[in-house]
């Protein structure tokens, strides 16, 4: 199957290819066609890293009107990193159509800068879903246009907390347009947003009955606590140039660790909560540009993070929810590549690992290094 055959034109199909992009992923296929011709909801389910960006922006871009400078979708995400990734890809699979106006807004950043940037023509809004909020309150924007609603990685907006605005949005928009909605997982909290805020009628689409994408390999190293650092540097030692990240569980074992990790001259930087947008986007510039080696996050901090080439994910300390392993597991193995998950456990956190394999349907192998 190629794009072509899936209904795309051909003057995305060049952007794409300069994307890398060829062959669409089985989400795309099933995607990109429906959407293309269905002016109706549509529900997707599948892992991380199968590209469900491509999957709905390409029927969006193909929906969007460029004569006219009214917003014509809104696509919420739950990070400003993701949000920004986002647009971004929707800018360049746009360098040999008409332009599309796409502006990424997220809380964090000067409101009046937004509300500044939306005066000009936007036909697509990014918005995390606190930000978008505010910027309706201002009256900075109206829904009244919006063809379409998407949400995407809609678990992770729900497992952050956006549960009160996204129902808040969803009312306010009117009821003439189209959700879209894209998750990797399919918690009960989402399913009581598509009971409510969807139609009866929404096209339902699953790719994998896995969570867990396949192309991953998961590992476990039986580790005493005051043993896990010394594992930890020998492991990162062992990785010659490989990049990959390292998850805490909270933002200051995740200070301390980068601490550790510099101290012993090691390439590492840490994103969480604390950290100024600035000082944030200047890491995650640092870890695509591969002049940093290894970045440390929190779960929260991590979210949607799309990083190239990524060799592996440790699990320094084991994560509080089983989507949440979903979700770090899923940085690496991207874009049809393989990848490396391993989990750094103690006699004691055993039992957590075999509730994860036995909840995700996946093998954990024990290894030695
Ligand atoms: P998801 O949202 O499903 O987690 P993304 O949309 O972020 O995944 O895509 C993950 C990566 O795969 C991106 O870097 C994207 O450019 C790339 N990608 C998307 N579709 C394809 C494809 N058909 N072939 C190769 N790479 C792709
Ligand atoms: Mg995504």
């Amino acid at each position: 199957m190629s794009f072509s055959a899936l209904g795309i034109s051909e003057n995305y199909i060049k952007a794409l290819k300069e994307l890398k992009i060829i062959k669409p992923s089985p989400i795309q296929e099933e995607a990109i066609p429906f959407l293309l011709t269905n002016g109706t909801d549509f529900i997707a389910q599948a892992p991380t890293g199968t590209g469900k960006t491509a999957a709905y922006g390409l029927p969006l871009l193909a929906r969007i009107d460029p004569k006219s400078p009214k917003v014509q979708a809104l696509i919420l995400t739950p990070t400003r990193e993701l949000g920004q990734q986002v647009a971004k890809q929707l800018f360049k699979f746009t360098k040999y159509t008409d332009k599309i106006f796409t502006e990424a807004v997220y809380g964090g950043a000067k409101i009046e800068q937004q509300i500044a940037a939306l005066r000009r023509p936007t036909q697509i809004i990014v918005a995390t879903p606190g930000r978008l909020i505010d910027l309706l309150q201002k009256k900075a924007l109206d829904l009244d246009t919006v063809k379409t609603i998407i949400l995407d990685e809609a678990d992770e907006m729900l497992s952050m907390g956006f549960k009160k605005e996204l129902t808040r949005i969803l009312k306010q928009a009117t009821a003439k347009h189209d959700t879209w909605l894209f998750s990797a997982t399919m918690p009960p909290e989402i399913k009581t947003i598509i009971k409510e805020y969807m139609k009866p009628t929404a096209h339902r689409v699953t790719i994998g009955t896995d969570k867990v994408n396949k192309k991953i390999k998961h590992q476990f190293i039986v580790i005493d606590q005051s043993e896990k650092l010394n594992m930890l540097l020998h492991f990162l030692r062992q990785m010659g140039n490989d990049r990959g990240m390292i998850f805490c569980r909270t933002k200051a074992s995740a200070k301390s660790l980068v601490e550790e990790l510099k101290a012993k001259g090691l390439s590492a930087e840490a994103i969480h909560g604390d950290l100024l947008q600035k000082e944030r986007d200047k890491i995650m510039r640092a870890f695509k540009k591969e002049t940093l080696q290894f970045l440390i996050a929190t779960d929260i901090a991590a979210r949607g993070i799309d990083v190239k080439d990524l060799a592996f994910v440790a699990h320094y300390e084991q994560p509080d929810q089983v989507e949440y392993y979903v979700h770090r597991s899923g940085r690496t193995a991207r874009a049809g590549q393989e990848g490396l998950s391993l989990s750094f456990v103690t006699k004691d956190e055993l039992k957590q690992l075999n509730y994860l394999q036995d909840k995700l349907k996946i093998v954990i192998e024990k290894v030695r290094i």
